[in-house]
């Protein structure tokens, strides 16, 4: 094979031509002899190892091999030269190339036997530097666990919505496994609201702009929907050209749960359930003001359960806690949906009753009244407790001037009738045996006397 042609067109292929074409080759050349001696390196081995050739011909080989791979290397090169055919170190072991200053390089080796088949046979090792490969595998290794190992479901998408990856995170998310989704269409994931048309996001997507933290619906296999957070980003390929989407959910379920129960925390008393104090007042004052503006009576009222004390030292604060909840289940079933009932202290309770006269008042005052003495509360003694509460109402008009002269009405008010039922000989009564539950000492009325009442 002197010569590819020898009609004067072709080039000669001469020696000197071959040795010029060992010198500018793209890899580290080096033939070694069967003895495992270097014989011949090229310009790019002795940059790829940091020595000059006269530093390599005559040595052994194992000299660019990391000291702890030469047993192996030597295990190698004896079954090499067994089976003397070539081959590629990148179907076998990771192999690194050892620097003159120590250092090392992760390579790729190619082996080839050439020369006469007996004796004297010669190795052709072509080396190649992998380090921007390994460094680039490795970090796709790091992203690809990264991604694996998220609790987010990230889903990787052509740009036609086709799923072409599913992590575990997505699996846990939607509840279709990877088998499942590859090759279908994400849009079945994800329902947006009525203003965040899909397709316009994704068209907005598909012009290279980043959509982040968008709330959506996720739709789960069983049916289910969950709330999620969607970042949804152009994927680009080494030359920055779009080739698909990325998009990630976030399970929000967790942090809407916690925003809705802060939201209800607002309004709301945690034990009882009913509106509480700083609900009471806004509401209360809304009236007032459209009591000046359109004339608009309600009667506010304020109601207190009696003894209420009693049934915390005899029966415990779970107790007590429990009978509040009563009081107030049952306050609220007797009264409109349109009324406000609120747990504004201890064992108080406030009530507004938009458009109520007095009249209407004093009937619904007296109908809670019996609502909650019909009670039977069990405070788990096997016993029944019978409760009482003392209401007093005011009536709040145009001619109203504060929540304070409204508020301070209904107390005297709800004291005069407390002070009724004290003159009566209210207490807890334990209804199995009819006994009076004696606790604390009744309290004299405040604020009004008995003459008033
Ligand atoms: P009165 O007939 O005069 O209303 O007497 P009372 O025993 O009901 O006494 P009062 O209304 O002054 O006291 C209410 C008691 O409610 C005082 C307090 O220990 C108790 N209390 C306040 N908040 C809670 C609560 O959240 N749970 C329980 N179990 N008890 C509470
Ligand atoms: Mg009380």
């Amino acid at each position: 094979m002197g010569a590819l042609g020898e009609n004067g067109s072709d080039r000669l292929w001469t020696a000197e031509l071959f040795g010029e074409l060992l010198e500018s080759a793209p890899e580290g050349v080096i033939v070694v002899d069967a003895t495992g001696q270097i014989i011949l390196v090229n310009a790019e081995t002795e940059r790829l190892f940091g020595y000059g050739r006269q530093e390599l011909v005559g040595q052994p080989v194992e000299l660019l091999v990391p000291l702890r791979s030469r047993k192996q290397h030597r295990r190698r090169t004896t079954g090499y030269l067994v089976d003397p055919h070539p081959r590629s170190s990148t179907t076998g072991l990771e192999l690194f190339g050892l620097r003159k200053d120590g250092t090392e390089f992760p390579a790729e080796i190619l082996l080839s036997p050439f020369g006469p088949d007996q004796g004297d046979r010669l190795t052709y090792c072509a080396v190649r530097d992998i380090s921007d490969r390994k460094r680039a595998e490795d970090n796709a290794s790091r992203l690809a666990s990264l991604v694996e190992s998220s609790d987010d479901a990230i889903v990787g998408e052509t740009l036609d919505g086709v799923v072409v990856s599913w992590n575990v995170g997505a699996e846990q998310l939607y509840g279709y496994s990877a088998e499942e989704m590859l090759g279908k269409s994400a849009s079945m994931l994800t329902l947006l609201g009525e203003d965040d048309n899909l397709a316009a996001v994704l068209a907005r997507v598909r012009t290279g702009k980043r959509v982040a933290n968008l709330e959506a619906v996720g739709a789960r296999k069983n049916g289910k929907h969950v709330r999620v957070a969607l970042t949804i980003s152009p994927v680009r390929d080494g030359q920055g050209q779009m080739v698909g989407i990325s998009s990630i959910a976030r399970d929000m379920s967790a942090v809407v749960r916690d925003r809705e129960h802060l939201r209800y925390l607002a309004d709301h008393d945690e034990l009882t359930g009913a509106l509480n104090r700083r609900r009471f007042m806004r509401d209360l004052n809304e009236q007032l003001e459209r009591a000046r503006r359109y004339s608009e009576t309600a009667v506010v009222m304020l109601i207190d359960i009696d003894h209420f004390k009693q049934i915390n030292d005899r029966y415990g604060h779970p107790v007590g806690d429990r009978a509040l909840k009563t009081v107030a289940t049952a306050l609220a079933q007797r009264l409109r949906r349109t009324d406000t009932v609120a747990r504004i202290g201890g064992d108080e309770f406030g009530v507004l009753l938009p458009y109520d006269d007095p009249e209407q008042g004093a009937e619904v005052a007296a109908d809670l009244r019996r609502v909650v003495s019909e009670l039977r509360f069990d405070p788990g003694t096997g016993r029944r407790l019978h409760l009482e509460i003392s209401v007093g109402t005011a009536l709040l008009d145009r001619y109203t001037e504060s929540d304070e002269e409204v508020l301070a009405a209904a107390d005297k008010d709800m004291y005069q009738d407390k002070f009724r039922s004290r003159s009566a000989g209210g207490v807890v009564r334990d209804l199995t045996t009819s006994r009076r539950v004696r606790g604390t000492k009744v309290r004299p009325p405040v604020r009004t006397s008995p003459s008033t009442a």
